[in-house]
């Protein structure tokens, strides 16, 4: 896609499921990749192969494209600033962020802890914030242009309950891209965010494995199935490029038609 090649990208939680994905594709469309992990180092090794593979062919010491693993916790401050640190010394810029790495958990909401509360907002919205503060200062030093694009959810418009602290990560995701891009839009930083809707990752793995629970899923999706990381990744990487050279504070819905109220289907009376 235009203008990706040759640019500087770190991809948070890209070890696994959505972001190794993002990071295989960026990297087959010539972007220099910085592959973020918090705890597996082995999925973020093979993340990296998988994506030099497909980038380069046989010729990863001549094709171009870089690339660099950066462990990090994106819920700490300290460990954030050091990636981005890294990640510009190694590559001599960064002009794209994916805000990639979340988590989720279940509890009826009413026996929600404030310990797991924070935890999910601290990963999921403010490591989002922090990863994006630190990028912008960045980009503002070098008076360069650049994109974020946050990973956020269909659970930024559709309440989830049992999924509290989760629906308000990702709603809280919705406004930090708009609030982001109205604020540097004039710097030509854009900030967009894609919303899947189930994807078959490792975060799903209650459902991905049992053809019960999938079935049920499914049915909910009009397209009739889940998505695949594949599918986000392309949205990301059209997001990134400069043919969205003109979109910036949007949320795209990659999802199946999960967003267009699926009951409404069949008639209701
Ligand atoms: P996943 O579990 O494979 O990926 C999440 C990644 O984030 C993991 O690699 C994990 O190690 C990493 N991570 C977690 N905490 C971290 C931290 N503190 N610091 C750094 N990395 C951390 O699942 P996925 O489905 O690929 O999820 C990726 C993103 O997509 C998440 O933000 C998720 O909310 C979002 N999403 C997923 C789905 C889906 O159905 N799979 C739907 C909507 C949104």
């Amino acid at each position: 896609m235009k203008g990706l090649t040759g640019k500087n990208v770190l991809i948070t939680g890209a070890s696994s499921g959505i972001g190794q994905a993002i990071a295989i594709r960026l990297a087959q469309e010539g972007c220099n990749i910085a592959i973020n992990y918090r705890k597996n180092a082995e999925e973020a090794a093979e993340t990296e192969e998988l994506a030099m593979q497909k980038a380069c062919g046989q010729e990863v010491e001549n094709c171009g494209v870089k690339s660099l693993i950066v462990q990090g916790d994106v819920s700490k401050e300290d460990e954030i600033i050091e990636v981005i640190n890294t990640v510009i010394d190694r590559f001599g810029s960064l002009d794209i962020l994916v805000n990639n790495a979340g988590i989720q958990t279940e509890c009826p909401s009413h026996e929600l802890s404030t310990a797991e509360f924070d935890r999910v907002l601290d990963i999921n919205l403010r490591g989002a914030f922090l990863c994006a503060r630190e990028t912008i200062k960045h980009l503002l030093s070098r008076q360069q242009s650049g994109s974020i694009i946050n990973i956020s959810s269909v659970h930024e418009i559709i309440p989830r309950p049992t999924y509290l602290s989760y629906s308000i990560s990702k709603g809280g995701m919705g406004n930090l891209t708009k609030t982001l891009a109205l604020e540097y839009a004039d710097r030509q930083i854009r900030v967009n965010a894609i919303a899947p809707g189930a994807t078959v990752t490792p975060i799903n793995q209650d459902w991905i494995e049992n053809p019960d629970k999938k079935a049920v899923v499914e049915s909910h999706i009009p397209m009739g199935r889940a998505g695949t990381s594949e599918e986000m990744a392309a949205a990301v990487a059209f997001l990134a490029s400069d043919e969205a050279a003109y979109i910036t504070g949007q949320t795209l819905y990659i999802d199946g038609g999960l967003t267009l109220y699926a009951d409404f289907r069949e008639a209701w009376s």
